[in-house]
């Protein structure tokens, strides 16, 4: 069993994917074919945004987004604890300084009320200007955002959704990547929308971003590539996985999205009151990036994996250490207790197989190892 299949989604694509790549390879144009604009056009439409920018993978994505910001030393960028080091990271690789939030204990995502105290405390000590904040939509399910935008224009600060596990989630019908200032996203091959290599993309209604942003990624171009104006870096997508996205945003919006989403709910069928499953609020909708479940404690939770791994059942801990507790962010000022839930969310969470391609025997195998270490073990 695979964790995320992305062999059995090639084998149903095969024919047509090897086809577009060919098509690349006659043509030659690796770098800025015409795919990539088609894609990104294509992308734009899907999330319901005026435009789509692709670049090289989705940390870059963000760290455009905060170069165009001018996101600099001094300024704040409120981050949730609980996500992939990339999110605290190209905070810190602007000079900025991450200031880490507690998340909600059901959703895994930013908590608003916690948010709304770190900006204040920030305010109070006086020492960083506050700018952004960055929601992640963890594991697929989009954050809070209906609550957070409240925050952010209170506070007048700018939103940067990191969506790079959040392509194809909704909350009423709005989609993930259309949230705040600017969203981004991943094309990681592990993704809910992945490539075969590295991608990324930023989305925005905003045009004078657009206009930096497409200065930015190509050595801060001004006329032309060899008018330089600004100091940029060299950031796009191939056009060979702009080419194999598009066949792959076909296949997503077709079948993946719903059939993962009808993997979800016959897990948590069998799932239900043996562990605590996944939460989706009410009018939330989720592209499962992850179906991640809670165990009572650590010991619980590394025995469970340990049994899953001697029946051949991969499974991972996402995340082990909250940002934190991250080396790198050890010269960071903040206070240890105001990461309760992300600390005890890093003991207790396991990440179960999950992908469009999953079978029902594959869930009841998954589940009947549960179920049976459950009962045996914690009665
Ligand atoms: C994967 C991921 C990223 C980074 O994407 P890359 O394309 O690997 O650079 C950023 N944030 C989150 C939450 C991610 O899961």
């Amino acid at each position: 069993m695979q964790f995320r299949d992305i062999k059995a989604q090639y084998q149903t694509y095969k024919d047509e994917i090897d086809s577009v790549i060919q098509e690349v390879l006659l043509n030659a144009d690796f770098i800025g074919g015409k795919q990539v604009g088609e894609l990104e056009a294509q992308l734009a439409e899907y999330v319901g945004v005026k435009h789509c920018i692709s670049c090289a993978n989705g940390t870059e994505a963000m760290t455009l987004v905060m170069m165009a910001w001018g996101i600099k030393e001094g300024d704040a960028v409120f981050v949730p604890d609980f996500t992939f080091f990339s999110t605290g990271e190209i905070v810190s690789f602007r000079g900025a300084t991450p200031v880490f939030v507690d998340v909600d204990r059901e959703t895994f995502n930013l908590d608003p009320v916690k948010l709304e105290k770190a900006i204040q405390k920030t305010i109070a000590e006086g020492k960083l200007i506050p700018r952004v904040i960055i929601p992640v939509d963890l594991f697929g399910l989009p954050a809070n955002y209906p609550e957070i935008e409240k925050i952010a224009e209170k506070y007048k600060l700018l939103i940067l959704e990191d969506g790079a596990q959040g392509f194809g989630g909704n909350i009423n019908g709005k989609r993930a990547c259309s949230f705040g200032h600017a969203a981004t996203t991943s094309f990681f091959p592990a993704k809910p929308l992945g490539c075969y290599g590295d991608g990324g993309a930023v989305f925005t209604n905003d045009d004078d971003l657009v206009h930096l942003l497409k200065s930015l990624k190509v050595h801060g171009k001004g006329d032309d590539k060899y008018d330089n104006v600004r100091i940029g870096v060299n950031s796009r997508l191939d056009t060979i996985q702009a080419a194999i996205l598009k066949v792959k945003l076909k296949a997503f919006i077709e079948h993946e999205l719903e059939d993962v989403n009808k993997v979800y709910r016959y897990y948590n069928e069998r799932l239900s009151g043996v562990v605590d499953i996944p939460v989706i609020p009410d009018g939330f909708y989720s592209s499962f990036a992850q179906y991640t479940i809670k165990l009572k404690n650590k010991e619980q939770r590394d025995g469970l994996q340990a049994k899953l791994k001697e029946q051949g059942i991969p499974s991972m801990i996402y995340y082990s250490k909250p940002l934190h507790k991250q080396g790198a962010f050890a010269n960071l000022e903040f206070d240890k207790n105001d990461f309760e839930v992300a600390n005890e969310l890093s003991d207790v969470v396991l990440s179960l197989p999950m992908h469009p391609y999953l079978r029902d025997e594959d869930v009841n195998t998954v589940c009947d190892v549960i179920k049976r270490y459950m009962v045996r073990n914690f009665v």
